[in-house]
């Protein structure tokens, strides 16, 4: 690409122009980046940046049997899911394995918000309920409906608080949420019968209870011990189904499990899945009961232009086939555990960092002060400082001071090596002096 064709100002002017003021760039001075390999993103100069947040990039960016798949099926036929076609039958096959039996029926979409959109209808339809409890600052899609369920957006700037239907619980932060410590499982749990509780003062019950395994928009909080069984228990009780969001956490990343809910001993009624299926590609799918599929064939007919098609399903065939034969949850666990294990050295050396957490590549650093205060313009300094040594990391929690860690599952030692090294260099200048 030609640089004097379009200069980076020109191109930020021309966003300006004609894209929405919400879309944001990362970065004071925004990347332009041409291309991607592996766990790397090289820019139009050519300068490679390891990559610790494209979780979307699961086999690594542009995976060359993902692209080959992609193309020869884009060469063949392209078409909606109207016809018998052996890919999306093979995709839902291999798919379902990866799932205990009681998850048995595919619904194939095309994002993550499209798969929590159909979850909250099919809820509605089986239950014949709207109410619907999330988690403080959970983040759930772009749509209208996934939008009403995810405090990280109405709580956060520009909202306006949660709708009727809608009932939020506290985050189960162990570290700094309204219970802390490793048993404040039951506590949390203990919100979400309160609020089932005052539903049933009213006359109402849940239609469904939905979170991630990890919560990732609220800074990769993982769930207290127990908490999720209980709360499960607590929905069910009140005739309430349970959806696990695995948009993020999905498809191996946990490096113990391949999916997120399989940590907590749970089996939900539905699962979303979404970012990594595709390796890129728009592909989105929501498993479910045969009995909430039963509920929600109700006679009117479930059709999605693209969900499904012939190239989504050979994509999505060929990563599931990549994560497995690259042995890519092994690697997830492995180098998670590692990179874990050393963050915690480097938190004891350097105060500034309060809590290191997560599972295997799905990781989060909390900047605070030592009386827990958030520390997030530490936070942007470390990764502004971090994009000068060609490293890409990102921020998120509420109060935007914890570090993400979500690589393409390729993601090596010497890789996570490379990335202690420059964390540990950072944490020494003084603007991280705290
Ligand atoms: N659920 C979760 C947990 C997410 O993180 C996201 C996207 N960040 C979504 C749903 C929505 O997915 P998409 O952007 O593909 O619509």
């Amino acid at each position: 690409e030609p640089l004097e064709v379009v200069s980076d100002q020109e191109l930020r002017l021309q966003r300006q122009q004609y894209l929405g003021k919400g879309m944001s760039l990362q970065y004071k001075e925004p990347i332009r980046m041409v291309r991607g390999a592996g766990v790397f993103m090289l820019d139009q100069f050519g300068r490679k940046y390891l990559d610790t947040v494209n979780n979307v990039a699961h086999v690594g960016h542009e995976h060359p049997d993902v692209v080959r798949a992609g193309q020869a099926q884009m060469a063949l036929l392209n078409t909606n899911s109207r016809y018998l076609h052996k890919n999306i039958t093979a995709y839902a096959e291999a798919l379902l394995a990866t799932l205990p039996p009681e998850l048995s029926v595919l619904h194939f979409v095309n994002s993550g918000s499209e798969a929590n959109e159909l979850a909250l209808r099919m809820v509605k339809t089986a239950t014949g309920h709207k109410d619907i409890i999330a988690s403080e600052v959970g983040y759930h899609g772009n749509t209208n409906a996934c939008a009403e369920i995810s405090s990280y957006k109405f709580d956060g700037k520009g909202g306006s608080g949660a709708p009727e239907h809608t009932h939020i619980f506290p985050i189960p932060d162990a570290f700094r949420g309204k219970y802390r410590g490793a048993d404040s499982g039951t506590a949390y749990a203990e919100e979400v019968k309160q609020i089932i509780g005052k539903l049933e003062k009213e006359g109402r019950r849940p239609a469904a209870f939905i979170i991630e395994p990890i919560i990732s928009c609220g800074g990769q909080v993982e769930l207290p011990e127990g908490f999720l069984k209980q709360a499960y228990g607590h929905v069910r009780q009140a005739g309430g189904l349970c959806i696990s969001d695995e948009v993020q956490v999905g498809l191996g990343r946990m490096g113990k499990t391949f999916w997120g809910f399989q940590l907590h001993d749970v089996v939900p009624d539905i699962v979303t899945m979404g970012k990594p299926l595709g390796n890129g590609h728009p592909l989105a799918v929501v498993a479910c009961t045969r009995e909430v599929a039963e509920a929600f064939a109700n006679g009117m007919e479930f059709f999605n232009t693209f969900g499904g098609n012939p190239v989504s399903c050979a994509i999505g065939a060929e990563v599931l086939r990549i994560v497995k034969d690259e042995g890519l949850q092994q690697n997830a666990l492995q180098v998670g555990e590692y990179l874990k294990t050393e963050l915690k050295k480097l938190a004891a050396n350097h105060p500034v960092i309060g809590d290191v957490r997560g599972q295997g590549l799905f990781l989060g650093i909390e900047l605070v002060t030592t009386d827990l205060q958030p520390l997030p313009e530490q936070a942007t300094y470390l990764v502004n400082r971090m994009k000068e040594h060609g490293i890409l990391m990102s921020i998120d929690g509420p109060d935007h001071n914890v570090l993400k860690i979500k690589p393409p599952l390729v993601f090596s030692k010497e890789n996570a090596d490379e990335l202690l090294f420059y964390l540990g260099k950072i944490l020494k200048e003084d603007f991280m002096l705290v």
